[in-house]
């Protein structure tokens, strides 16, 4: 979605790395370090499909190494091209920075409609593309780890580690060549919905400080919000689908490829989802209205805008009419550089991508140490836990016995107190506390400096300054 008189992706992000690099003063070379792009990879490969050879166009982008792996999803779209996936691969490195993952940043992309070809087909494809990738180690545990992205998965994500495990037969860290796995290959539970989790972790964050809530000309909690989703893929999907549940946000319109559903009540998430993976479209769906001009409804009223699609979708052609006080970037660069001018001088708060949406790569860490470390996520932090909450117990009912206060623990309780957490609930409370962590870091800097207008610059503040650290502590 490329508007006329507007710069690139890429362009766009330098943009705003620009806006925010000039408060701070790093050397001039460094300050270029960190902004270009280290390099992409461009593979042109055949397979032959359906009786004739089909020739696909990959990339893979490194931004920055200053850790390694870098890491960073792989996406399956007709819309992939060089100056996206390196726009990607930036918004990798300062989303890892930011949230302390440590790792650089990378992205890839492959061009190709997967809705095209059949699952054995995108098998094929799949696996010829890793294999080209894994030849020239820009798929390796210690070296470079993709995930998922838009039209990729954990299908795919098998493929690609059975893959590096064919071609690596003696690697013992194998399976952390790629996170995103399904959890039977070596995947960790709570990685499909994490993206969207972070979502929903990152406005019960926003919404725990009133005087943030209150610039956005909100008040209150989220409850009873009103929020217009656009893009029902994984991200979307989960964030709306929790919101919703959970925190009693009123999802009033679904944006998607065919059109828009709108319900001032509030529409059914996972019905809707349902709906969308039946018929491939929002049309025909009982009890709310349908337009087929969806991009209109991103400019309808309510508290939050959603975009979970993909990038350059509020631009400077649409960015004056677009009313919500709260935009949360859950897909990469959904506003371009002048969208967020224009966004800016209107007073709207945005909460910015390379923060909204790290949930994902944050608990692509958790899967990755697990992996390297073969042992059962969590394991060793439950014996501990559960080593001190005997000694709580304990303590407690020697209490009671010394006092003859004649406490007692509920049997359940006690059970549940003393068995420990599982994996998903240690994945769930290790991105709350990520997500709360990144948010503060963002906070204080918006807080603190006069000349920092935005959530934006903030986020680029704190995490180019990490950058920078670790170049320095390395001696470049
Ligand atoms: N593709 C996701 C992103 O853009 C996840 C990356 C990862 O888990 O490495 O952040």
């Amino acid at each position: 979605m490329h508007h006329s008189g507007e710069p690139s992706f890429r362009e766009s992000v330098d943009l705003m790395f620009n806006r925010a690099v000039r408060l701070m003063d790093l050397s001039p070379g460094l300050e270029q370090k960190i902004r270009v792009c280290n390099s992409t990879y461009t593979v042109r490969f055949g397979v032959r499909l359906r009786g004739k050879i089909e020739t696909f166009t990959g990339y893979r982008s490194v931004h920055s190494e200053h850790m390694e792996p870098v890491k960073g999803g792989i996406r399956y779209a007709l819309s992939v091209n060089q100056d996206e996936v390196e726009a990607l691969a930036a918004l990798m490195t300062y989303k890892c920075a930011l949230v302390e993952t440590p790792f650089g940043g990378s992205k890839g992309g492959l061009c190709i409609d997967p809705r095209a070809w059949d699952e054995h087909e995108l098998e094929q494809i799949t696996r010829r593309f890793a294999y080209e990738l894994i030849k020239r180690d820009l798929i390796h545990p210690a070296q470079n780890v993709p995930a998922p992205d838009m039209g990729t998965g954990e299908r795919e994500m098998a493929w690609i580690a059975d893959q590096y495990a064919r071609m690596n037969t003696t690697d013992i860290n194998a399976k952390a060549c790629v996170t995103g796995k399904p959890p039977h290959a070596g995947g960790i539970q709570g990685r499909v919905e994490a993206t969207g989790r972070g979502v929903q972790f990152a406005l019960r964050e926003f919404f725990r400080h009133a005087e943030d809530v209150a610039k956005a000309g909100l008040s209150g909690t989220l409850d009873g919000k009103r929020a217009v989703v656009q893009g029902l893929g994984n991200v979307g999907y989960h964030a709306a689908k929790f919101l919703s549940e959970e925190d009693g946000v009123k999802i009033t319109a679904i944006i998607e490829r065919d059109g828009a559903l709108i319900s001032e009540a509030g529409l059914d998430v996972e019905a809707v989802r349902q709906h969308l993976s039946a018929t491939g479209g929002l049309k025909g769906f009982a009890g709310a209205q349908f337009t087929e001009a969806g991009a209109a409804v991103l400019e309808q009223a309510c508290d939050i805008l959603i975009p979970a699609a993909m990038e350059g979708v509020i631009h400077k052609g649409n960015a004056p009419r677009i009313t919500a006080p709260l935009i949360i970037e859950a897909a990469n660069g959904p506003i371009t550089f002048g969208a967020d001018e224009i966004l800016r001088q209107k007073g709207t708060v945005i909460i910015p991508d390379m923060y909204a949406n790290a949930g994902g790569v944050t608990v692509s860490y958790f899967e990755w140490v697990k992996n390297l470390s073969h042992i059962r996520f969590g394991r060793m932090q439950r014996r501990a836990e559960e080593a001190r909450s005997r000694l709580m117990v304990e303590e407690l009912e020697r209490l009671s016995a010394d006092k003859g206060l004649g406490w007692t623990l509920a049997p359940d309780f006690k059970e549940k107190f003393l068995t420990g957490s599982d994996e998903l609930a240690l994945v769930r409370s290790g991105l709350d506390d990520t997500m709360r962590t990144a948010y503060q870091a963002m906070r204080e800097v918006w807080h603190s400096r006069a000349d920092v207008e935005d959530l934006r610059v903030a986020a680029y503040l704190v995490s180019i300054g990490r950058v920078a650290q670790t170049y320095r502590s390395k001696g470049l």
